[in-house]
């Protein structure tokens, strides 16, 4: 069942999209060579929680952190725990929040001090095929135009987008209809109406599109544990226009 929000909800998901993207933006201050996941993990629910939100992933049974960060091969649902970041890794975080009834979801890659071209390429195309799905979001446009949009980027540099995660819809719950998958084609799907709001969340790899879960059941890794980047907007389809909610 798809919900479309009213402008007045679309305004409540901003104000939780606001606190997940301050807090990523405090975390991005903090990646460096020698700081843990958990490290990271500590920060964010401070803030999460002075901003007067709720961390979210807790309200999925068995998981207990305010973030998943993963790290390189690791593609989403990475545990926060004492692994430390190294000079050349590139990490994902992503986080969720409550506020006042309405989720938030946002999720960003970043390179930790430098690291090398083949990684720098593929952070760049993940940003730039989150922008070309958020760019498609528009009501003359069918849901799977949006996966297609993300699709073509990493198709055009070589890269492989994830195929088992998908974005999603939120509001209420973190998780609503429609699902979004990274891949499709284009002019198929449902139409996209005023007031859907999505995550849209791409994974792109650096190699297969191919993903397994390690033995802590959580944490997802490429099969050939090449490195994995993942960007997530949530977006609001509205009459001018997508607006990105999870901003500052
Ligand atoms: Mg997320
Ligand atoms: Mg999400």
């Amino acid at each position: 069942m798809i919900i479309l929000k009213s402008r007045e909800e679309v305004e409540k998901l901003r104000a939780s999209g606001r606190i997940v993207a301050e807090t990523l933006k405090k975390l991005a201050e903090k990646i460096a060579d020698g700081v843990t996941t958990l490290d990271l993990d500590r920060i964010a629910e401070e803030y999460v929680r002075k901003s007067g939100a709720l961390p979210a992933f807790p309200t999925v049974p068995g998981y207990n952190h305010t973030l998943c960060v993963s790290v390189n091969e690791e593609v989403v649902h990475g545990i926060p725990g004492n692994r430390k970041l190294k000079n050349g890794d590139v990490v994902s975080i992503d986080c969720g929040v409550i506020f006042e009834g309405f989720f938030g979801d946002h999720a960003w890659t970043f390179p930790v001090g430098q690291v090398n071209d083949d990684a720098m390429r593929l952070l760049r195309a993940g940003e730039e095929a989150l922008n070309r799905g958020i760019a498609a979001s528009i009501v003359e446009n069918r849901l799977h135009d949006v996966s297609a949009a993300i699709e073509s980027v990493a198709l055009e540099n070589g890269f492989s987008v994830v195929r088992d995660y998908v974005g999603h819809g939120i509001g209420r719950a973190l998780h609503e209809d429609p699902q979004i998958p990274n891949f499709g084609t284009p002019g198929t799907g449902m139409k996209l109406r005023r007031g859907l709001v999505m995550a849209l969340e791409p994974m792109l790899n650096a190699g297969t599109h191919e993903v397994e879960v390690l033995s802590d059941g959580w944490t997802v890794v490429t099969k050939d544990r090449k490195l994995s980047v993942h960007f997530e907007h949530v977006v609001a389809v509205m009459e001018n226009g997508p607006e990105v909610l999870s901003t500052i």
